[in-house]
């Protein structure tokens, strides 16, 4: 049996992760290593400047106090030593990972820690509206895991794939990139009971509904499957900031006067 460690942002009491958690357990041996609460937008933070406590729940399921990346490296270098997993899965969230938020995401930073620890690994988001259900994200997460398993002998080990399922019914699916946010983000600045100013992050996502993009598959009530690699460097630009790099590389670093 393939052994599978599951993960997420909400928290281990999460609907999400329950039922992400039911259904591959179909499919393998399911371990559960979830933060004890909610940890959203913590991007790919690793936790060193404390100890971190786990604490087992039930049979192969362990909540921390810490963050989606702290839990995936308890998860491989801890509770699953003797034999690391096969695959992470992380979610399913509350809320959709789109385009530019995939960096804010604690869902898919999960999964860039999978994959960098030589893991294949998925995230799965669902879009939150009036009576939407995790069921159809969590039957899909199955028929998708179905596919991994048997192919997993061909798989490469930096696979990750960021999966977003739209709430209403669902029309189709889409392998898609990654959408650019037009963000109207902004800080709102008020005044405590006490006097002191206080600061809160707002802002309404707004998305270019550009064709092959994870949001227009989305609002177009499509799944949307987007493989994504952490090798952020931006190729092109190796050559077309050509000229930044001669200026920089013509910075005198007082190499010479450096010399014993
Ligand atoms: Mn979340």
């Amino acid at each position: 049996m393939p052994r599978i460690l599951v993960t997420n942002d909400d928290g281990i009491f999460s609907e999400g992760i329950k039922l992400l958690a039911e259904a591959l357990a179909e499919l393998g041996d399911v371990f559960v290593v979830a933060p004890d609460r909610e940890q959203s937008a913590m991007g790919h933070a690793l936790t060193l400047g404390r100890p971190l406590r786990m604490q087992k729940m039930g049979e192969r399921r362990f909540s921390v106090d810490g963050t989606p990346t702290d839990c995936v490296n308890l998860g491989v270098h801890s509770v699953l030593l003797d034999s690391p997993p096969d695959f992470v899965a992380s979610g399913i969230n509350y809320g959709l990972n789109l385009g530019d938020d995939v960096t804010y995401s604690g869902t898919v930073s999960a999964t860039f820690e999978g994959t960098l620890l030589g893991i294949p690994s998925v995230a799965f988001s669902q879009e939150v509206a009036e009576g939407f259900s995790f069921r159809p994200a969590a039957a899909f997460a199955r028929e998708l895991f179905r596919i991994l398993i048997a192919e997993r002998e061909k798989l490469p080990k930096d696979l990750l794939l960021n999966v977003n399922i739209p709430a209403g019914p669902i029309r189709g699916l889409s392998f898609t990139r990654l959408g650019r946010r037009v963000y109207k983000q902004s800080v709102i600045e008020k005044v405590d009971p006490r006097g002191r100013k206080y600061y809160w992050i707002h802002g309404v996502p707004q998305w270019e509904t550009v064709a092959g993009t994870d949001f227009e598959a989305v609002v177009s009530g499509r799944i949307s499957v987007t493989p994504l690699h952490l090798d952020l460097t931006y190729y092109p630009g190796l050559e077309s900031f050509g000229d930044l790099r001669d200026r920089l590389t013509g910075i005198d670093l007082g190499i010479d006067a450096q010399r014993p």
